[in-house]
């Protein structure tokens, strides 16, 4: 059955996401802000200090290609989020730049339950929203491709994956579309097939080309956000080539750092989200859908007394709030005694991590089925908004809501992903 939700949160949660779309690509640009934000993260988590260099080490060739006129920038995110019961809004848990997944996967599960509620009564098909990824996602990589050069020049999609890929058959899905609906072929590879074999044409603007001769017009990345997608030298060589490529990329360094937990926290904070969305009224409708957050820099806990007092309140309740490091992919975070223990220890390595306000959704009585097998139990449900975006130099081409993705875990886990072995995909049940 799927997850009922409040009709005028979810709307308004869509209605949102072009506006997030483009808080990722203001602060992204804003290559000043990410380093001074992030630099303290980075001594203590070198991964995210691996992609601050590479994002150092790419600057001129980046810098060539705007002026050159060929910068052409593709967002697939996905802004995830719960309701949270005391204040009855969505808030946002996190805001996925890089592999936002399973919005394929999802399109499939919102038909399944269109055709349940063809056969139950008690359910109304006009209360579960359309779902467009099977078409956004790849209209909107072609629509990079197209202002790469596709149309004149031809070339090919990479889908950048993990070795032993799991969740080919979400990916799937957008390789069909893209072929489908564009024409447009995708070759999937690792990082360490394009370390390999792929060609950066440096003097010639940029042009990467693969060993058939084909060039690339897209970088869609659904691997490259965890540290052990890059277990050598190799994997990162081909993400600065891919950096330096006149292709678009799916995402830049950039945009992956401007997902970053460090990020979502800093622009939480009195006047810095205000930076970069300049209009009142949409900061204002963005903060509508902002937890607490607090930076666990020991400068900031030193200064800041609101910071100081989260801290102590989280070393006090602990099952209020969630401790989060510089990680993507699930499994990562911190809950009570271990958030504890955690916090008391203190030190500069916490800069790594910020806190976070728990949010509480409701709880559910629910079937999960999985591997074939069905249960009944109490469930929590976390929604997803995809937004895809696509601009060339300074003319936008897109920037749109894209469809929805819901989890739904059992309430005694702390986690969500359903790759991660946590949740299950569902649909929402828009009630008035
Ligand atoms: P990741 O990048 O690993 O997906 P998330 O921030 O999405 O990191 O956290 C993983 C999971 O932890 C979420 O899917 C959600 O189930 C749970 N979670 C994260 N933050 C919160 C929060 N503030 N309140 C309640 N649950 C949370
Ligand atoms: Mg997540």
């Amino acid at each position: 059955m799927p997850v009922p939700y409040p009709r005028g949160r979810f709307e308004l949660a869509q209605q949102v996401m072009p506006l997030f779309n483009g808080l990722v690509d203001a602060v992204a640009a804003d290559e000043a802000y990410l380093e001074g934000t992030l630099g303290p993260a980075a001594l203590y988590d070198t991964f995210t200090g691996r992609l601050l260099k590479t994002l150092q080490a790419t600057r001129a060739a980046r810098a060539a290609l705007r002026e050159a006129g060929r910068e052409v920038v593709l967002g697939v995110h996905r802004s995830d989020y719960m309701l949270d019961e005391p204040s009855g809004k969505f808030l946002q848990v996190e805001l996925n730049t890089i592999a936002s997944s399973f919005g394929c996967l999802s399109a499939l599960m919102t038909r399944l339950h269109l055709y349940m509620a063809s056969r139950l009564p008690f359910l109304e098909p006009s209360r579960l929203p359309a779902n467009p990824t099977l078409e956004h996602i790849p209209d909107a990589i072609a629509a990079a491709a197209n202002a790469v050069g596709f149309r004149e020049e031809g070339g090919v999609v990479v889908m950048v994956v993990q070795p032993g890929e799991r969740n080919a058959y979400d990916q799937q899905w957008i390789q069909l579309g893209l072929w489908e609906r564009h024409r447009l072929r995708t070759v999937r590879m690792t990082l360490g097939d394009i370390a390999a074999t792929a060609k950066l044409d440096e003097a010639g603007g940029g042009t990467v080309t693969l060993q058939t001769g084909e060039p690339v017009c897209v970088f869609y990345f659904r691997a490259g956000y965890t540290p052990t997608d890059y277990p050598s030298e190799a994997e990162w060589a081909a993400r600065k080539l891919i950096e330096q490529s006149n292709a678009a990329k799916c995402p830049t360094v950039a945009y992956q750092l401007a997902g970053t937990k460090k990020i979502q926290q800093d622009l939480a904070r009195p006047g810095v989200l205000e930076k970069f969305i300049r209009d009142d009224r949409d900061a204002a409708l963005l903060r509508e859908f902002f937890a607490g957050l607090w930076s666990l820099d020991p400068k900031d806990v030193a200064t800041d007394p609101g910071v100081a007092a989260a801290v102590a309140d989280a070393i006090s309740r602990p099952e209020a709030y969630v401790l989060k490091p510089q990680r993507e992919g699930g499994g990562n975070n911190l809950y009570g005694e271990e958030l504890r223990d955690t916090l008391k220890a203190g030190g500069e390595r916490l800069s790594a991590y910020i806190l976070m306000q728990r949010i509480l959704p409701p709880a559910n009585r629910s079937v999960l089925v999985r591997n074939g097998q069905w249960s009944e139990s109490e469930t929590l449900s976390e929604l997803g908004i995809y937004g895809t975006f696509v601009r060339h130099g300074n003319n936008l081409l897109l920037n749109e809501q894209s469809g929805h993705l819901v989890r739904t875990k059992t309430s005694t886990s702390n986690e969500g992903g359903v790759a991660a072995g946590f949740a299950v995909l569902d649909s929402p049940y828009l009630l008035d």
